[in-house]
């Protein structure tokens, strides 16, 4: 909390049973172990060793009831005298509980074990209905549609969204880009914001429990009749590919070039895909999930090639480094990101026009980050208090032209839409119009395309 800022509520403790040793480990530090030694550690000792002296316990219970019994009505009285002053603050700044020890993480814990014991997980299916509508019917072509689902990447260090520093280089003389400047995440940490844009729920109907509970996004991609893969570089899919074939990426392999000793880099999630693309003998839908911009340990993130800003920082203790060197780190990784998805791109470009397939891409962040902004680091704050920078993410498209004109999507009207304002709400909508698949949970009123199709 005092190195990074954090609020602990009841998601806060989702983040800690959902991650991986090797995130876990980026955040044991020197100054961690110093830090629990010196105030920690040491005081129990102290206590430990110390002779306290137990007074008969019939005349010390009366006692220890007193007092608290006089603090409660002293803390009464205070409250009352000062509530106008209070009532307000208290109100509208409802993250101070978050950071009120230990009630914080006592409520917090409290908290995530009621929404995981819930009720027992029964899926209920989605979109069983779904089947592949009109335009289909006119091609015998293979579609390949490729999602990005990008880690910790906040939109405004995007040069494509305004960013002073050549941050995408080669995105910037992608055709046929589409890039959208204004679009909110579901949440602000990979726990919610994964599993709430693979839903059909939105973020207000949003629940873990709800989005447990129900198929999403790739479930009705099934239904379809889609090859459904998620090849994942994070800590896993949180539930969304469940039901579909999952391939973990992330564990490097010794002499593995796109590896370090630790994890792997998010360009293997494209080794291979060429031959995936071509062997492949039904519709694909492939989700690539990056490790991306994750913190705070930037500097790990991409390889050396990719190191364009300078100095950065190279610890995970963000406070032993400038705000500058956070920063520059950090636009290192969104080069890295810029040179995968221009590579995802390539590879389809490549496989429309030598494999005669009908190519297609989405890439989107699941949250953004702080970067010292607000004395804030990191992600995960409570979303009603959550800055832009944790929730403003990139949004961007791909269309080959085979693909557009089979699906009749006009990419100049959606070009005039990049900077309307759209959320994750949006992705389960507009992934199915689309894809041009019908079914009854398909809402045209969340679909970016839906105002974008021509009528011949
Ligand atoms: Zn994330």
């Amino acid at each position: 909390m005092n190195q990074y800022g954090t609020a602990i509520d009841w998601s806060m403790i989702q983040n800690v049973a959902e991650t991986d040793a090797r995130e876990g480990m980026e955040l044991l530090t020197w100054k961690m172990t110093f830090t629990v030694t010196l105030l920690g550690i040491l005081p129990s000792v102290v206590l430990g060793y110390s002779k306290v002296q137990y007074p008969p316990i019939k005349g010390h219970l009366a006692q220890i009831l007193g007092s608290v019994l006089a603090s409660l009505v002293l803390a009464g009285v205070l409250l009352f005298l000062l509530y106008k002053g209070l009532a307000s603050p208290l109100r509208e700044h409802r993250e101070l509980r978050f950071l009120l020890t230990p009630t914080n993480y006592i409520q917090a814990v409290n908290g995530y074990f009621k929404r995981k014991w819930a009720s027992p997980v029964v899926v209920s299916p989605l979109g069983t209905d779904a089947n592949k509508g009109v335009l289909w019917a006119k091609s015998s072509r293979r579609t390949v549609t490729v999602i990005i689902v990008g880690e910790t990447a906040r939109s405004m260090n995007f040069s494509l969204n305004g960013y002073s520093r050549q941050t995408n280089p080669l995105l910037a003389n992608q055709q046929g880009l589409l890039n959208f400047t204004q679009v909110q995440s579901c949440g602000t940490a990979t726990a919610v914001s994964v599993p709430c844009v693979f839903s059909a729920l939105g973020r207000h109907q949003y629940s873990s429990a709800k989005a447990q509970g129900q198929e999403g996004l790739l479930d009705v991609f099934k239904h379809a009749g889609f090859d459904v893969r998620w090849r994942d570089n994070n800590s896993g899919c949180k539930g969304v590919c469940d039901r579909i074939q999952f391939e973990d990426l992330s564990k490097p392999a010794p002499g593995d070039p796109l590896c370090n000793t630790e994890e792997c880099y998010d360009e293997k999630l494209l080794r291979d895909l060429p031959e995936l693309i071509r062997s492949a003998t039904k519709d694909l839908v492939i989700v690539l999930h990056q490790k991306g911009s994750h913190g705070p340990a930037y500097s790990k993130r991409y390889p050396k090639e990719f190191a364009k800003f300078a100095p950065v920082c190279e610890t995970s203790e963000l406070a032993k480094c400038s705000t500058e060197s956070i920063v520059a780190a950090y636009d290192n990784t969104i080069l890295y990101t810029d040179f995968i998805i221009s590579k995802a791109i390539s590879i389809l470009e490549q496989s429309n026009t030598e494999d005669g397939v009908d190519t297609a891409l989405m890439y989107f962040s699941d949250h953004g980050e702080s970067l010292g902004e607000k004395n804030m680091y990191l992600h995960g704050a409570p979303y009603v208090i959550s800055p832009d920078e944790q929730r403003h993410v990139p949004l961007m498209l791909w269309l080959s032209d085979s693909f557009q004109t089979r699906f009749r999507i006009d990419t100049r009207c959606l070009a005039a839409r990049r900077d309307q304002e759209f959320s994750h709400d949006n992705v389960f909508h507009s992934a199915l119009g689309m894809l041009a698949i019908n079914t009854a949970v398909y809402n045209p009123k969340l679909d970016i395309f839906n105002a974008c199709k021509h009528e011949q």
